[in-house]
């Protein structure tokens, strides 16, 4: 089967036969192979090891966004969430129920957050003392670069907290150039290729250290996952860790680094996003996003105006043909979102985009532009 999800993502067999073992996860040997997987988790994310940790917590992607929200953003202190898609919404609902002070900055789900409303934002709203945005927005596709961003955050003296989570390792980052960002979230199964079972901060050491006692809660408190690591080594755990997960992200570091790293993986993935765009617009699908702001992490396009359109016929279809896409939408507009990310490349790509001529034919969808 060819997952074309935004994770979790299709993998190589030799991160699959990797969680083929019981291990102890409190065994030397094991606790030694993690933590090995730390600092080059830190390399990953642009750190150094004198200024930035990796912290791990077992769990889904949004158990660690919420875990930076609470760690770093005191209760009763306003965050300002870049509100521009649908994953952007969630930051939103993590913030409120943890009961941090939430002010959003609104945009159209189509396109990047512009510098220059951030800027005024952050001039009308002094209160603020972190921004959190979503980089690569999985429901469109469009990408808040926090290279462009960051600055704004820096100039006006804030700090960033970036859901990283659907392009952290194929779009490029470096921690150690953003001084104002505080963590940066993602997991193992989306760009870098593992299993789902574990989702990673990389943060700053100083800022870890002064939000000690801000997260309200010892489970995602990331101020005390460094602490314990600091009193108990690296390689321990606070809790029963997905341990098969984690030896297979460390076998998915290792494709990584072999691939070439962010640059190999980056230009992968917009090859797969480039031959998907021009296909689907091919099929006479119409795109969510135009070509200068898409992003190379997903392709959305608007479901087809046919009368004949049933999605989830559609999905079904394709499904017995080999091909996963997504049998929901995160949009504003009802939409159609395909990954181009995991261990696939343009083959699987042209093969995705056959089926799906396929399989429209069968359904006799003639109208396939948008509503
Ligand atoms: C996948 C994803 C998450 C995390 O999802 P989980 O299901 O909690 O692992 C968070 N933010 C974005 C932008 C994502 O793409």
């Amino acid at each position: 089967m060819l997952l074309l999800i935004p994770g979790p993502v299709q993998t190589d067999p030799r991160v699959r036969a990797a969680m083929a073992e019981d291990i102890a996860p409190w065994d030397d040997e094991f606790r030694a192979e993690y933590a090995a997987m730390r600092p080059r988790i830190v390399a990953i994310a642009g750190g150094d090891a004198a200024d930035h940790a990796s912290l791990p917590l077992p769990g889904c992607g949004h158990m660690v966004i919420e875990a930076a929200i609470r760690t770093f953003v005191p209760a009763g202190k306003t965050l300002l969430v870049v509100r521009n898609g649908g994953y952007s919404d969630r930051l939103v609902r993590m913030a409120t129920e943890a009961g941090r002070l939430v002010v959003t900055l609104d945009g159209p789900d189509n396109a990047p957050m512009p510098a220059a409303r951030l800027a005024e934002a952050l001039a009308q709203n002094p209160d603020v003392g972190h921004v959190a945005l979503v980089v690569s927005e999985t429901g469109s596709g469009i990408v808040n670069d926090p290279n462009v961003l960051g600055p704004v955050i820096a100039a006006a003296g804030k700090r960033m907290i970036c859901d990283a989570v659907s392009g952290f390792g194929a779009l490029p980052f470096a921690m150690r150039d953003h001084p104002e960002c505080d963590v940066v979230v993602f997991t193992s199964n989306k760009c870098l290729e593992g299993m789902p079972g574990f989702g990673f901060a990389v943060a700053r050491i100083d800022s870890l250290v002064a939000a000690k006692g801000n997260a309200g809660s010892w489970v995602l408190d990331l101020a005390d996952v460094y602490d314990h690591a600091l009193k108990n080594g690296f390689g321990s755990f606070r809790f029963t860790p997905a341990v098969q997960a984690l030896r297979a992200f460390g076998v998915a570091m290792d494709l990584y680094d072999a691939e070439g790293g962010q640059p190999a993986r980056y230009a992968r993935y917009r090859r797969n996003a480039d031959v998907l765009y021009a296909g689907l617009k091919g099929l006479g699908f119409t795109p969510y996003v135009t070509p200068e702001h898409q992003g190379p992490i997903i392709v959305n396009v608007h479901q087809p105006a046919d009368p004949a359109w049933d999605f989830g016929r559609f999905q079904v279809a394709l499904k017995k043909r080999g091909v996963v896409v997504s049998n929901f939408w995160t949009t504003a507009a009802p939409t159609m979102r395909i990954g181009c990310i995991g261990a696939i490349n343009e083959a699987d790509i042209r093969f995705a985009l056959a089926q799906m001529e396929a399989v429209l034919a069968e359904m006799g969808i003639g109208q396939r532009a948008a509503a």
